[in-house]
């Protein structure tokens, strides 16, 4: 376990408002005089963070919770602060924070919302502490459910971020309930904006069976692609799909603890990831959303060192894949593998 806590570590999957602890969603609440206080949210909060294993739909309703909290840019800021803050003090040395750009009538525009957590992030230095490092990049989402004008807009807007800050908004992730709509004929054509653009491209696929949208994502050949539970044909997916997947090899972010929790795999044996390990197939373990799902990245790679029975040298293999498919710079990436290099050594 401690192994897995001191190990330098890589997130690069992990949604802002899925990631901020309860203390803080409670402190912001009770402390925004600009948000009016009502019993119901008071309840709901308590209830986020519960840990406990529920359906696809009512995690979703979970981000409702933070999302009625996060209406200010001052609370996005402090938000994203501690965010970074607690994956610093679990090692973390280089975090991709993925989020939708939200406007709230009267209190915040998506533009305010972007530019708080663009901020927070070139202030890392004023509120990390000597002891801590960490690198952090910002990818902005579109969710599925708010349909295609929203989509249009967040596009248009992380384009405008990239080439505002080049160095800190690296990306664009598609998200949102897999349930809501297709992505296919409209939505994911959009990305291809971002991509000539310069961003890199995050797509969430197969979280839940749908085998023309997933073959549609496949052949996107997008940078990563996260969770991709529902590919092999074990699994909800088909045989077609499989042998798509293993020809692209498309790295893949990989969330145990949130797919257990959203109950789209039964266990963490049963784990699609067992079908993954042994092709070396290219995996980033990551947490998704360590608020809702109670977890955090050292407890992730435990959870995988434990039932896969693997060795610390697997483990740190981890960190380099992770490194490699991520949207650092290469010098930033050079740098990264030196810290691993680094510890490395210290274990002999
Ligand atoms: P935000 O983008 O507001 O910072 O973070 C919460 C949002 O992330 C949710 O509303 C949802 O759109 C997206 N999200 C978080 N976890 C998941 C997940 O496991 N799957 C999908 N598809 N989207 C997610």
């Amino acid at each position: 376990e401690s192994f897995c806590s001191h190990l330098p570590k890589v997130e690069l999957h992990a949604h802002l408002n899925g990631s901020l602890s309860q203390k803080v969603l409670y402190e912001l609440y009770m402390s925004d005089p600009n948000i009016t206080k009502s019993d119901d949210i008071i309840k709901l909060i308590s209830s986020f963070h519960s840990g406990e294993e529920r359906t696809l739909e009512d995690c979703f309703k979970a981000f409702d919770i933070a999302h009625a909290v996060t209406v200010t840019p001052n609370a996005v800021k402090k938000v994203t602060k501690d965010v970074i803050c607690e994956f610093a003090a679990d090692n973390v040395m280089y975090l991709e924070i993925r989020t939708t750009p939200r406007a709230v009538p009267g209190a915040m525009t998506k533009t305010q919302y972007i530019q708080a957590v663009i901020d927070t992030i070139q202030e890392i230095p004023t509120f990390i502490g000597p002891d801590k490092f960490i690198v952090v990049k910002l990818l902005l989402s579109v969710n599925r459910r708010e349909g295609l004008t929203e989509a249009e807009e967040n596009i248009k807007a992380a384009i405008a971020a990239h080439v505002a800050y080049p160095e800190v908004v690296v990306g664009v992730d598609l998200s949102g309930n897999p349930s809501c709509g297709n992505v296919t004929d409209e939505i994911l054509p959009l990305f291809t904006n971002a991509r000539v653009s310069g961003l890199k491209i995050a797509l969430h696929c197969a979280e839940i069976p749908n085998e023309d949208e997933v073959e549609a994502i496949l052949k996107f050949k997008a940078d990563r692609l996260g969770h991709g539970t529902c590919i092999h044909p074990n699994y909800g997916g088909t045989d077609k799909l499989w042998s798509l997947f293993l020809q692209y090899r498309t790295p893949l972010e990989v969330c145990l603890t949130s797919n257990l929790k959203c109950q789209t795999v039964e266990s963490y044996e049963k784990h699609h990831i067992q079908k993954l390990l042994p092709i070396q197939y290219p995996i980033v373990i990551s947490t998704d959303d360590k608020a809702v799902f109670s977890t955090t990245l050292s407890e992730e790679f435990r959870v995988v060192a434990e039932t896969f029975s693997l060795s610390k040298m697997e483990l740190c293999n981890f960190t380099q894949k992770a490194i490699e498919v991520s949207f650092a710079s290469s010098d930033e990436k050079k740098l990264l593998l030196d810290k691993l290099s680094d510890f490395k050594r210290q274990q002999g």
